[in-house]
């Protein structure tokens, strides 16, 4: 089966990992701050911490951010179930917000409206790569009083208005799960501007300790001493991924050169076919493309992603709505709250899409769309 998406490994990256298997560090070691300082570079300067998932970064942005029980996360439901159920694990409740129909991003009208004196967060999402309106829902954070937040874990390396994803939210989190744009296996990051919160970010991946003796409560114990103020959980990325991660950012530009590439022989490929909806791109972005949603109309796309899947072309759905997941259905939560992402989902078909996917490969997955769609 042609996958939907797949990571991309050279024999640098294998040496790479196992240079630091052979030394001294497994874990937390020099390739974990020389993993964050590149990362940085990516994100504009803003400094970035490694952690082991995309979904632990999101854990770690909202428990930075202060979210807590009485709170409210304004957030998409186009996007996979973390980016909500991370602020439900700190206590909060999420409010899904509608999303604009052409890029599928959260949309900062329907985020306005959903604000209250209880919100504490807004949490964008750059679905399939594309970054969302930052400066419209940066405004609407302002008025509320709430932290922007930005899940990227579609979007590490995309520009929105000449400013790389990373200075565009006030904390922006990374997902380096083997689909995305690189990989270190599991990991993530965050991203944090301030320097407060950056510090809770930090603790908050090592079990909240406190080391530095000036901050402690109680410093006379000895060199040996470590104190926990607030909880927190090991988050941390191994040192042996970190070297993979490194290695992988060495082509984060041809990565992201060859999926634009992909992106614009599918526009070619397509373009002309009858019944379907490709991806927007709004001019003043320029998205690492991590999928290429297109939508299928006239009711056929299960028709579609079944012919596909028989064909061992291996499509995919990104996402069921998050709300309609049985978890948030027993809160409460009704289908028909966010008519834009019900209808997107209702249509959402993710052609394969990445970077060593071969242009014979692609041929025959739009050859074979066009012949479903005949
Ligand atoms: C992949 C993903 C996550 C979670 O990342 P993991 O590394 O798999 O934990 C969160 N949000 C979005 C939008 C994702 O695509």
């Amino acid at each position: 089966m042609l996958p939907y998406g797949r990571h991309s490994i050279t024999e640098d990256d294998v040496e790479a990992v196992a240079e630091v298997l052979r030394g001294d560090w497994l874990t937390t070691g020099p390739a974990v701050g020389r993993f964050e300082a590149e990362l940085t570079r990516w994100t504009g300067g803003v400094p970035c911490l490694a952690v082991t998932s995309g979904t632990a970064a999101l854990h770690v942005a909202y428990t930075a951010t202060g979210v807590g029980p009485g709170d409210e996360v304004i957030t998409s439901p186009l996007t996979f179930v973390a980016t909500a159920s991370t602020a439900v694990l700190r206590g909060a409740r999420v409010v899904f917000a509608d999303v604009q129909p052409d890029t599928g991003n959260l949309d900062p009208g329907a985020a306005s409206a959903a604000v209250t004196g209880r919100t504490r967060a807004i949490t964008a999402v750059d679905y399939a790569g594309h970054p969302a309106d930052y400066d419209e829902l940066r405004e609407v954070a302002g008025r509320a009083g709430a932290t922007l937040i930005g899940d990227a874990a579609h979007s590490l390396g995309s520009t929105y208005r000449d400013r790389p994803v990373g200075r565009l939210a006030d904390l922006t989190t990374f997902s380096f799960f083997p689909t995305k744009t690189v990989t270190t296996a599991e990991g993530g990051a965050v991203a944090v501007a301030d320097p407060e919160r950056f510090a809770r970010a930090s603790r908050f991946r090592n079990h909240g300790l406190v080391r530095e003796p000036a901050e402690q409560r109680d410093p006379e114990h000895g060199g040996w001493h470590q104190e926990v103020h607030e909880f927190g959980l090991n988050y941390r990325l191994p040192d042996v991924l970190c070297a993979l991660g490194l290695s992988q950012l060495r082509r984060l530009g041809a990565f992201r050169a060859r999926r634009a590439e992909l992106v614009a022989r599918y526009h070619a490929l397509l373009g002309g076919l009858p019944g379907l909806t490709l991806p927007a791109r709004r001019s003043y972005t320029d998205p690492s493309w991590h999928l290429y949603p297109i939508r299928i109309h006239d009711g056929r796309r299960r028709e579609v992603y079944q012919r596909m899947r028989a064909a061992g072309i291996g499509v995919q759905v990104n996402y069921v709505p998050a709300y309609w997941h049985p978890v948030f259905e027993d809160l409460g939560y009704q289908r028909g709250l966010c008519p834009e992402a019900e209808a997107y989902y209702a249509e959402q078909l993710s052609l394969p899409l990445f970077p060593d996917l071969t242009d014979a490969q692609q041929d025959r997955v739009a050859d074979h769309l066009a012949a479903v769609l005949r």
